[in-house]
C-alpha cells in the first residue's frame, strides 16, 4: 500500500473521509485512527494491530461542543472537560449517538488533543476520530516519528507528520458512567488532580473487592506495554548495585536516575556503551522517554531492560503502572 506521509491536514483528513486509517502524534503517544461513522475502517484498525474486538476505541474530538453531539455531558463531565481537556485526559461518558463506534457500547471514550494541528485536522475531517494508541496489541505505544514509519509505512493510508508526543504515556481514563467514578487507568493527570473533583473517585483496586473481578475496561484483562526483551524494575538501591554487577554485558540496558560509571582501576578495558543507558532526572522526563528507550532495545536485540522505580511524588502514578505493566510475568 502506497502511504501518504504529509504535514498538510487537509489531504490527510481526505484520507479519512475517503475511510482510510491514518497514524498521528499527539502529546501523549501516536494514534492509528479511522472516522468514528466508519465502522469498516475502525474495523481495520483492529486487524492492523491485532487489537482484542472487545476492547473498545476512544474518539478524539475537536472540542467540547463537538462532544456534545454524540455524548450526554453531565456538568461534572463539562468541568473536567473545561479544567484538563485540551490534554492528557479521556472520559467515559454515556454515549447518545448510537452509530458513533463501537456502535453496540452505551458508553464511549473521548478525548481532546492537545496539539492545534491535530484538532485542525479532525475538524477537517468532519467527525470524530476512534483511535487507540499506534502499535501492536500488547507492544509498547510509539513516541518517535521514526518509529511511526517504520512500523506504518506501507500499512496504512496516511501518517500526519507534527510533533511527536512529549508526555510518552497514554492518556488518563476515567469512566463517568455510573457513580462512584472509576479511574480506568492512570495517567499523566494524577488522582490527586482529579479527586478534588470527583472526591468518591475509585481505583481499580478497590473495583476487585466486589468479589468477582470484573474489569470495568476491557483494556484492563490484556498485557501491555511489554518490549520483546525482559523488565526488571527495581529500587534505588538494587538498580544500582545489579547495574555495577552486569553494565559490561551487551545485552542488558539501564533507564533510571541513578547513574555510576566509575570502572575501578584496571576496568578500563572494558568499554560501556552508553546508549544502552538513559539517565532521566524526573518522573516526567521519564516518562517521556520510557517507550522510545524500549523500542531502541528491541531494535539492538537488548535481553533485559532494568528500570529504577519512579521517584515518590508528581508524574509518579502514571509511569509505576506502565513499569509495573511491562514488568509483569518476568
Ligand atoms: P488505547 O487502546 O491505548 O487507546 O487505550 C484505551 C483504553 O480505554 C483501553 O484500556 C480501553 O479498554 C479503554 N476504553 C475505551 N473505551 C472504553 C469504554 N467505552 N468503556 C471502558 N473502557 C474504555
Ligand atoms: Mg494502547
Amino acid at each position: 500500500m502506497k502511504t501518504l506521509i504529509s504535514s498538510d491536514v487537509r489531504l490527510l483528513a481526505d484520507l479519512i473521509r475517503k475511510g482510510g486509517v491514518v497514524v498521528f502524534p499527539t502529546e501523549t503517544v501516536f494514534g492509528i485512527g479511522a472516522s468514528s461513522f466508519n465502522e469498516e475502517a475502525c474495523k481495520r484498525i483492529y486487524k492492523i494491530k491485532g487489537r482484542p474486538s472487545d476492547n473498545p476505541l476512544i474518539a478524539h474530538f475537536s472540542s467540547i461542543e463537538s462532544i456534545k453531539s454524540v455524548c450526554e455531558v453531565s456538568e461534572i463531565a463539562e468541568r473536567l472537560l473545561l479544567t484538563f481537556s485540551p490534554g492528557p485526559i479521556t472520559l467515559v461518558l454515556p454515549k447518545k449517538n448510537p452509530i458513533v463506534f463501537p456502535k453496540e457500547l452505551p458508553t464511549l471514550g473521548v478525548r481532546i488533543p492537545k496539539n492545534p494541528i491535530i484538532r485542525e485536522w479532525i475538524e477537517e475531517c468532519g467527525s470524530p476520530i476512534s483511535a487507540p494508541s499506534a502499535n501492536l496489541s500488547g507492544r509498547p505505544s510509539l513516541t518517535r516519528m521514526s518509529d511511526a514509519l517504520r512500523y506504518f509505512d506501507g500499512v496504512v493510508d496516511g501518517i500526519l507528520v507534527a510533533e511527536e508526543p512529549k508526555l510518552g504515556i497514554e492518556s488518563t481514563v476515567v469512566g463517568l458512567y455510573e457513580d462512584p467514578p472509576v479511574l480506568l487507568r492512570p495517567g499523566s493527570i494524577e488522582s490527586n488532580d482529579l479527586k478534588r473533583f470527583l472526591p468518591n473517585l475509585v481505583m481499580p483496586n478497590s473495583v476487585t473487592e466486589r468479589g468477582e473481578f470484573v474489569p470495568p475496561s476491557p483494556g484492563m484483562k490484556y498485557k501491555h506495554y511489554s518490549p520483546k526483551a525482559n523488565v526488571k524494575l527495581l529500587p534505588s538501591e538494587k538498580f544500582l548495585s545489579e547495574f555495577r554487577k552486569c553494565m559490561y554485558d551487551s545485552k542488558t540496558a539501564w533507564i533510571g536516575f541513578s547513574y555510576v560509571l566509575n570502572p575501578s582501576p584496571g576496568d578500563e578495558s572494558l568499554e560501556f556503551d552508553p546508549t544502552r543507558m538513559k539517565f532521566v532526572s524526573s518522573n516526567w522526563e521519564y516518562s517521556s522517554a520510557l517507550y522510545a528507550f524500549f523500542e531502541f532495545c528491541d531494535q539492538i536485540g537488548i535481553h533485559t531492560i532494568y528500570c529504577e522505580e519512579p521517584k515518590e511524588g508528581e508524574g509518579k502514578e502514571g509511569l509505576l503502572n506502565r513499569l509495573q505493566k511491562a514488568s509483569e510475568d518476568n
